[in-house]
């Protein structure tokens, strides 16, 4: 394991996405507007549509699946970090569907639709003397965007 950071969890937001939102770009709006650049988060609700992916490990790229129906998010969880000095949205998702089966990923920017969505953000602060926030840079090894 590799140690990026010691934060504190200083505060906590709960709120609620309109219909129609993106869960990540709603997030990141959400984060650059109340000045957050680490957190972790929390999601639950349900979704008209989505794009979930995989990574592709040997060929480096995602792979995705576009799903279009009624979906509980039964769990979405990750991390608000910086990438190129804004608030960036790493979030992974398990979504059930009308047969109660589930499916899960990586979520894909700008591929939601939110029917209903509850959030809840802690936020983690830094000391200001130790560079408070993480900041992602391309991992040659992986080709990810990591800390
Ligand atoms: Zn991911």
């Amino acid at each position: 394991m590799k140690l990026a950071r010691q934060f504190e969890s200083t505060q906590t937001y709960m709120g609620r996405y309109e219909y129609g939102e993106d869960l990540i770009y709603g997030l990141e709006t959400f984060c650059q507007e109340n000045a957050i650049t680490a957190a972790w988060v929390n999601i639950i609700g349900a979704l008209s549509k989505a794009t979930l992916s995989y990574y592709e490990q040997i060929g480096h790229k995602y792979v995705n699946k576009s799903l279009n129906g009624e979906f509980e998010i039964v769990s979405c969880s990750g991390n608000i970090s910086l990438k190129e000095g804004k608030p960036f949205a790493h979030l992974h998702i398990v979504l059930s569907d009308t047969q109660y089966q589930c499916l899960g990923g990586h979520l894909i920017p700008g591929s939601t639709s939110v029917f209903a969505g509850e959030f809840v953000l802690h936020v983690l602060t830094g000391q200001a003397s130790e560079s408070p926030e993480l900041s992602r840079c391309l991992d040659e090894k992986t080709g990810l965007a990591l800390w």
